[in-house]
């Protein structure tokens, strides 16, 4: 039988081409959505992937929802925690909604989404946990103290939870995007992005979703056992570390 594979976030951007590859790969894949329901129908229509909606800042609705999942295609072998937003603010002009808003879809998500899940794949000796930070979680960036914390938060969270479940059979990577052609960086002006990230990408050109998802398609695999607490930077050469 083949795996199932529940993507966050799943329905645009990034996370579609992680559910569109695992699905090339064989996997039976479900993804979520927060509220964007064309879209979610538009990517059912096309995928027949089934999509399922709740925010993964919830911790009750993340414990129903995996329920749903299983319920309908089994017990979830590969988790990628992608789901994520911007609220870009200068720390001296953010809002406390704009820190709270970030830290809780892009950082507590992992804690509601890992925990419905983690305690099957422990009994079933098998797992494979994805999640999606960024490259300013590794080196910061100006309007951004919410995101780079919570994207920062997500590497610690990830090296601890593979610590943990190393013996279990699971595995627990992050993945570093750098600039990647999404609806996310509609949010940057083109004259931002023209004189000010293009030019500090030595690849010259934004990365594109299918190339992220390559490297979860890697990540998930069954042999990919030995691979656990790392850190995947996918960024054009921005930033090495
Ligand atoms: P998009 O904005 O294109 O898509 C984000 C997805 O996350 C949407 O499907 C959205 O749902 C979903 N989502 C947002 N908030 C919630 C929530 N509270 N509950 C459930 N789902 C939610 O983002 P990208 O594809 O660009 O980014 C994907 C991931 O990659 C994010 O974690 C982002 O931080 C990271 N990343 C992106 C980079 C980029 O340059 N694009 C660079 C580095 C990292 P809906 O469709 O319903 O709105």
């Amino acid at each position: 039988m083949a795996r199932v594979a529940l993507v966050t976030g799943g329905i645009r951007g990034i996370g579609a081409a992680i559910a569109r590859a695992l699905q090339t790969a064989g996997y039976r894949v479900a993804v979520t959505f927060a509220g964007n329901t064309k879209a979610a129908d538009a990517f059912h229509a096309e995928t027949a992937i089934p999509v399922f909606q709740w925010d993964v800042g919830d911790f009750a609705a993340c414990a129903t929802g995996v329920k749903q999942v299983e319920a309908a295609l089994g017990p979830i072998d590969v988790l990628v925690n992608n789901a994520g937003i911007v609220r870009d603010s200068a720390l001296h002009k953010m809002a406390k909604e704009q820190w709270d808003m970030v830290v809780n879809t892009d950082l507590n998500a992992l804690f509601n989404m890992c925990r419905p899940v983690i305690e099957g794949m422990r009994s079933r000796r098998f797992g494979r946990i994805i999640n999606i930070s960024s490259i300013n979680g590794q080196k910061g960036q100006f309007g951004q103290t919410n995101y780079a914390a919570a994207k920062a938060g997500e590497l610690g969270f990830t090296r601890a939870l593979a610590l943990e479940n190393a013996r279990a059979g699971i595995t627990v990577n992050a993945i570093c995007p750098g600039y990647t052609h999404t609806e996310m960086l509609d949010a940057v002006s083109p004259e931002v992005m023209a004189s000010a990230i293009l030019p500090q990408i030595p690849v010259g050109r934004l990365g594109r979703p299918e190339e992220i998802a390559r490297a979860v398609v890697f990540l998930a695999a069954d042999d990919a056992g030995f691979i656990t607490g790392s850190t995947l930077s996918i960024n054009g050469g921005q930033y090495m570390s």
